[in-house]
């Protein structure tokens, strides 16, 4: 079985207001195995939402129609599907009742465009809404021989969310043949998207049953693998061994094989070593500090550090010596080491992070071009520096030089 969303309101058609029900909804069928085949959008017009509907119902089982439930002149979502399937449209007299009732106990007038609320589609049950008055309806029905199970939803996310949940799940898990799901995620830092999928495809392909998607975000790549099977032994099985030939594959470009973030993982490690770590930033500016600190526990490995921008702060917080600055530049392979050391050794840590380059637009050069960013891990006995030559504008540059310092921090 598969499923297709339709999302009404011209409010989704604008630049500010995003269709977020769909994600939600597409995550839950997921869970039962159902795959979503199209998403659309529809704005508050009956004739494209009539059309928009048809479409869905023509080419998938089930049709989740979200929003444009409410009591206004463009809420049309009833009329539309009604239209659709040419079924009939019913005030329900005790849904009106109900109605009065609940805007009486809010002490709230009812106006007569609120009984449209009350249009019940010929045979359809209805999903009682307790966060808001639109109540949602389910209609399992034939369109064109085919048999469908069509829902309407109320558009407020929390609305749509528990009722979804209490009232469509059951519903669906009665209509679908039991189904158990595995899903893996796994991430991989500093490896592009196309040359990890060269490197990866030859081997999912293989995986016919299970779903592989790709997400390259800043460096950072995350891979999913969702099985679906009726054993759940067997579905966990095939998620664990392509996930463990990817592993294989990426060997130690993976970082995590659940899902953890980056920032997690450095601190992980730091803490099974009983290591420390203090960071100097320089064209970061705080950033890799941030995103440490962003896990609650960090405390336990992480030091802190300095944002240390100018050459001043370079040599007043991290010991950097000025001659060497003035030798190498302040972006140089020497400078990062420096602040690794210095770094390291003022605030007492096993390990102490430098980080300096050119983040642009401006101040390239054609010696030392935008994008260039040396990095360097102390130890104390050794430390190591790679430069790495970023594209792209100021806030990628900063992103991908966090991602490769934390990266170097957790090999
Ligand atoms: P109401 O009774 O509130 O009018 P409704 O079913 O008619 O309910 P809409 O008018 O379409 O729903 O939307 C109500 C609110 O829900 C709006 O603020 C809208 O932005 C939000 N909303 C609607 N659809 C979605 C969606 N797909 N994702 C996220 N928010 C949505
Ligand atoms: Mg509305």
């Amino acid at each position: 079985m598969n499923a297709e969303i339709v999302a009404i309101g011209s409010e989704l058609l604008t630049p500010w207001r995003q269709d977020t029900n769909s994600l939600y909804v597409t995550e839950r069928l997921n869970q039962l195995g159902v795959a979503v085949i199209f998403k659309t959008i529809v704005g508050d017009r009956q004739k494209h939402l009539v059309e928009a509907i048809r479409n869905a119902l023509g080419r998938a089982d089930i049709v989740v129609i979200m929003g444009g439930l409410g009591p206004t002149e463009d809420d049309l979502t009833r009329e539309a599907v009604a239209e659709a399937l040419k079924i009939g449209l019913k005030r329900n007299p005790e849904l009106i009742a109900e109605l009065y009732t609940r805007f009486a106990a809010r002490r709230m007038q009812i106006t007569r465009n609120n009984e449209k609320q009350a249009d019940t589609l010929e045979g359809a049950t209805i999903l009682e809404n307790a966060r808001g008055t639109a109540p949602g309806q389910m209609l399992d029905t034939i369109y064109g021989e085919h048999r469908k199970l069509v829902m309407l939803l109320p558009g407020p996310p929390s609305e749509l969310k528990p009722m979804f949940d209490e009232q469509c799940m059951p519903r669906l898990r009665e209509l679908l043949p039991q189904r158990h799901i595995a899903t893996r995620v796994l991430k991989a830092a500093m490896i592009g998207e196309s040359a990890a999928d060269a490197r990866i495809a030859p081997i999912y392909q293989q995986f016919k049953d299970v779903e592989t998607t790709i997400l390259a975000h800043l460096g950072d790549i995350q891979l999913n693998l969702v099985c679906s099977k009726s054993i759940q032994e067997a579905a966990q099985g095939r998620v664990d061994e392509l996930a463990g030939r990817i592993e294989e594959e990426l060997e130690d470009l993976i970082y995590s094989s659940q899902g953890e973030t980056l920032e997690q993982i450095v601190l992980f490690y730091l803490e099974l070593r009983a290591a420390t770590l203090s960071v100097a930033e320089s064209c970061t500016g705080g950033l890799i500090a941030e995103r440490l600190t962003n896990i609650s526990g960090a405390s336990r490995s992480f030091a802190g550090g300095a944002v240390v921008y100018s050459n001043e702060l370079k040599t007043e917080f991290a010991g950097v010596s000025p001659a060497l600055i003035e030798q190498h530049g302040a972006v140089s392979r020497e400078v990062a080491a420096a602040l690794a050391e210095g770094i390291r050794e003022r605030c007492k840590t096993t390990f102490g992070l430098g980080v300096t380059g050119i983040a642009g637009p401006g101040g390239g050069s054609e010696e030392k071009p935008v994008g260039l960013v040396y990095i360097g891990v102390s130890d104390g006995e050794s430390t190591e520096v790679v430069e790495k030559k970023f594209t792209g504008d100021r806030n990628r540059i900063r992103q991908y030089a966090s991602q490769q310092a934390l990266d170097l921090v957790r090999r």
